[in-house]
């Protein structure tokens, strides 16, 4: 997928959230050890890798999610940080979307010259449910940074949001249910909460799927499709557009990026109904829902 750099992969179960991680599960579906850390071959350096005719593969404006096959603040990976962090500060017309579960260790792996924070990068910490909220979000609040958000998956119990947006400092809230072998149920109840909890905040939320199992009003819903899923917390409603990120993207000389020379994302028929629309970095032109529409009915998932 065009919109994930992984610099490295592998990764150690964290807390709750990590019971059913979609990492080990394809690992471990390739024979591969989970566990074991290390930077990805020809990947590490994705934001700086250009094309044929010289420009970048990453456009300017496009929005990135780091470390999706590992958790970008994890201890195994200090000796690499220093360079992602070199490849953000050099690319400060992309934008970069960092996510973590080991919020306490932020502090002393943020770069020398990060200041109050660099205007292309949104910190967001996971809240699979209240325990780790009110463990996580306080120390997001206190970090310095431009952006901020928080991540409620894999939803797994009610998140007590409110009193976390009252500063204005959260700026994105995403949220989703489970899914893999052993997907915990996710529930309408807690999705809706955290909904009316950003809408009150006018806070932008996000309700990209439903997890497999998903309970509403007393009833139980299985979707092992995640076009499924997505369809249906598209469906819910539940997704609320708040007021807009304001990444401010610079170009080599330090000159903001107009914004008619950023990339725009585009989308196909069937993306209408995709609950992730809010927060996605467009179509990539692959051609597998094409393929997948071709053979509907089919309730795979597939992870690039
Ligand atoms: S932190 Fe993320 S990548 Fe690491 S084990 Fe947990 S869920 Fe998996």
């Amino acid at each position: 997928m065009h919109d994930i750099w992984n610099p490295w992969h592998g990764c150690k179960k964290y807390s709750e959230g990590c019971a059913h991680c979609y990492m080990y599960y394809l690992d471990r579906m390739r024979g591969s050890d989970p566990t074991e850390v290390y930077p990805t071959k020809g990947g590490f350096d994705y934001p700086l890798q250009s094309r044929r005719d010289g420009r970048y593969k990453v456009q300017s404006g496009e929005l990135i999610r780091v470390c999706m096959t590992s958790d970008f603040f994890l201890p195994e990976a200090d000796q690499w940080r220093a360079e992602a962090w070199a490849m953000m500060h050099e690319r400060s017309d992309v934008k970069f979307w960092l996510l973590t579960k080991r919020a306490e260790r932020i502090e002393q792996c943020l770069p020398a010259d990060w200041g109050d924070g660099w205007e292309n990068v949104m910190l967001n910490v996971t809240a699979e449910n209240g325990r780790r909220a009110d463990e996580r979000i306080p120390i997001l609040l206190r970090l310095p940074a431009k952006h901020k958000g928080v991540m409620c998956a894999p939803l797994i119990g009610p998140v007590e949001l409110a009193p976390y947006l009252a500063d204005g400092q959260i700026e994105q809230v995403l949220c989703g249910g489970e899914n893999y072998d052993g997907a915990r149920p996710c529930d309408y109840a807690w999705v809706k909460a955290i909904s009316d909890a950003c809408r009150a905040r006018n806070v932008t939320f996000v309700f990209t799927e439903t997890g497999t199992t998903f309970w509403k009003n007393g009833k139980r819903y299985v979707m092992p499709s995640k076009r499924v899923q997505t369809e249906m917390a598209y469906r819910s409603g539940l997704s609320y557009l708040g007021k807009p990120v304001e990444w401010r993207l610079r170009d080599r000389l330090g000159l903001e990026i107009p914004q008619e020379e950023l990339y725009v994302p585009h989308f196909r028929a069937h993306c209408k109904l995709c609950g992730m629309k809010l927060t996605c970095n467009g179509c990539s032109d692959c051609g597998r829902c094409e393929d997948e529409s071709a053979g509907a009915g089919t309730n795979s998932d597939n992870y690039a």
